[in-house]
This record gives structure tokens, C-alpha cells and sequence, in this order.
């Protein structure tokens, strides 16, 4: 039983540092809303550029925007 939940962890672990490579490899992925036409002008969620930060990127930059004022 212990063996399993190691197991499950490890496999979490390794998902979490593939998507935090991949996070730092391409921070901005295509955005979701306007992404078939290509770029449209009036996203919104986008602001009209086609690229958005992903959820990890914004959560770390969340995060140094913290340790910078909390370290100010
Ligand atoms: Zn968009």
C-alpha cells in the first residue's frame, strides 16, 4: 500500500517539473479564446496580441512580485 502512494507521488512529481519546464521553456502559450481566428483585436483575455501567460508563469510571477515587496 505505501508502495502505491510513493509511486503516485513520484508520478505527480515528475508531471509537476515536466509542466514547470515547460512553463519556462515557452511562458506565453496562444490564447484560448480568439485562438482559430488568429489574432482578433478585441479579445479581451488577450488584449488583442493572440498570447497569453500560462496559469504556472502567472503563479510565478504572482509569487516574486510577493518576495520582492514582502523582501522590500
Ligand atoms: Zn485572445
Amino acid at each position: 500500500m505505501s508502495t502505491a502512494i510513493v509511486l503516485l507521488g513520484l508520478c505527480l512529481l515528475a508531471v509537476t517539473l515536466c509542466y514547470l519546464a515547460r512553463c519556462l521553456v515557452a511562458p506565453w502559450g496562444t490564447c484560448t479564446r480568439c485562438r482559430p481566428g488568429g489574432k482578433n483585436r478585441t479579445c479581451r483575455a488577450c488584449s488583442g496580441t493572440g498570447m497569453r501567460p500560462r496559469i504556472g508563469w502567472q503563479l510565478y510571477t504572482y509569487a516574486r512580485r510577493l518576495h520582492r515587496d514582502g523582501t522590500r
